[in-house]
């Protein structure tokens, strides 16, 4: 039998680096991030075929860890981990939405959502953290010194993060932005035993805090700069063309902030072009927030020069980050995918929620930032009518209702709705009824 494995490498390409995944470790020594690097030697011993025949095999299984998204694909994940260490709250495999009434509202033949949100906490970070408290799990029992896991978060993270290490009984420890989050993602650490800071800065505070502190202590790093997460993340790649019967779309568009899911992304559909999975890869798009666009800008200089930007409010909020650390990732996968960079003003972001939910969606505002992103390049005719477009859906709407309660009500400010619908307030009458009804519905008499 084929014998998998997977270490960490160098992202930078230093020569000679690696580490083994039970290393706590986050970069190489001189400073650059790392990459989990699998034996794709092995893994070419079985063919495309091989690997499309399997992954199908095990999205149908009836038990778990093999149902989940991430685990029926763990040769590609962690080769190496036992059944019995992984944590699986049942993530992946979410929904992959055909919205046939949105796409012919845009002009499109073919429009689908990924709906990540669809998730035990609510939002894709459940996919990358399922891997990386699996794996803390795995160290701590093999005698590795971890106190607890931390991190900084725009709120799903920290989610995520609390629910699988509650699962596992491992202490959690989060860092957040005071304020800078919803009420719904507070709740969910707190709910789940997490010790809870709330740091009066904004996320690019708490990153830096939370670096030092896990440099000092024996807290493991469970940002997104910790490459463990990525390989999760990147099985939502392999879905969205499992779930298109391994049909490659033309395009696909997710909203960023820190950077590390379209890296991702990338890296799940290059793995699967390398391993003859598909042959061909779909362009990507990252959309980011006006007020949060340090991507956008280096982009429209033609990745000439990168700087980080102080990040103003946006109701994006989990996308408000304005020093990504997987910038350089980003820009490697945008590369390799064609990519494209474009952006949303909030009412541009308001605007395209409201009207993907009057199509039947619930859109969170980061996917409304995506989708945003997608009304622009088709009207621009960047993206075409026949391309095939799949927008990655990052939460669910309800962890985000503030926003959708203010669009409605017209409570935020400068945004003046096209698509409100507020509640009627009435006196219980028939009278009353009929009436709030003829105004909006041609009734009958009688
Ligand atoms: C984390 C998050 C993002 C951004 O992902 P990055 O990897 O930081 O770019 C987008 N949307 C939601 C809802 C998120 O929680
Ligand atoms: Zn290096």
């Amino acid at each position: 039998m084929t014998t998998f494995s997977a270490r960490y490498e160098c992202f930078a390409g230093c020569d000679g680096v690696h580490f083994g995944l039970d290393e706590v470790v986050y970069k190489c020594p001189n400073g650059e991030l790392l990459d989990v690097v699998h034996d794709m030697d092995a893994l070419r011993q079985r063919s495309g075929a091989e690997w499309r025949t399997l992954f199908d095999e095990r999205a149908g299984a009836r038990s778990w860890p093999d149902r989940s998204g991430v685990w029926g694909k763990r040769e590609w994940v962690l080769p190496e981990i036992d059944d019995s260490e992984i944590l699986c709250l049942g993530e992946g495999m979410s929904h992959l939405m055909p919205a046939q009434r949105l796409a012919t509202d845009l002009g499109l033949d073919n429009l689908w959502i990924k709906q990540c949100g669809h998730s035990h906490t609510g939002s894709f970070k459940d996919l990358g953290m399922t891997v990386l408290v699996s794996q803390v799990n795995r160290m701590r029992r093999r005698g590795v010194p971890i106190l607890a896991v931390g991190c900084a978060s725009t709120g799903d993270t920290s989610a995520a993060l609390a629910a699988y290490c509650a699962l596992a009984d491992i202490p959690s420890v989060v860092f957040l932005p005071a304020n800078k989050i919803s009420v719904a993602q507070l709740v969910q650490p707190i709910a789940n035993g997490s010790l809870v800071l709330s740091l009066d800065t904004d996320f690019d505070g708490c990153m830096r805090l939370i670096q030092e502190v896990t440099a000092r202590h024996p807290i493991y790093l469970a940002n997104s700069m910790n490459s463990l997460r990525l390989e999760g993340q990147k099985t939502v790649a392999i879905e969205i063309v499992q779930q298109l019967g391994w049909e490659v779309p033309e395009w696909v568009i997710v909203p960023g902030g820190n950077l590390g899911n379209v890296y991702a992304l990338g890296k799940g559909f290059a793995m699967m072009k390398d391993l003859g999975v598909i042959d061909r890869l779909p362009r990507i798009v990252v959309a980011q927030a006006h007020n949060a666009n340090p991507l956008y800008r280096a982009y429209k200089n033609g990745w000439d020069t990168f700087a980080p930007i102080q990040a103003k409010t946006t109701l994006a909020s989990a996308i408000q980050i304005g020093s990504p650390v997987s910038i350089h990732r980003a820009i490697r996968a945008l590369e390799a995918h064609d990519g494209v960079v474009e952006e949303a003003t909030e009412g541009e972001l308001m605007e395209a929620c409201a009207r993907a939910d009057r199509a039947g969606l619930f859109t969170c505002p980061h996917t409304g930032v995506a989708l945003a992103a997608l009304e622009k390049l088709r009207d621009g005719g960047t993206i075409g009518r026949a391309d095939r477009v799949v927008v990655v859906s990052t939460a669910h709407g309800l962890k985000f209702t503030g926003s959708k309660v203010g669009y409605h009500d017209g409570s935020l400010p400068g945004i003046d709705g096209t698509r409100r619908n507020p509640p009627t307030p009435l006196p219980a009458t028939v009278e009353a009824v009929v009436g709030a009804l003829a105004q909006r519905y041609p009734l009958a008499d009688g």
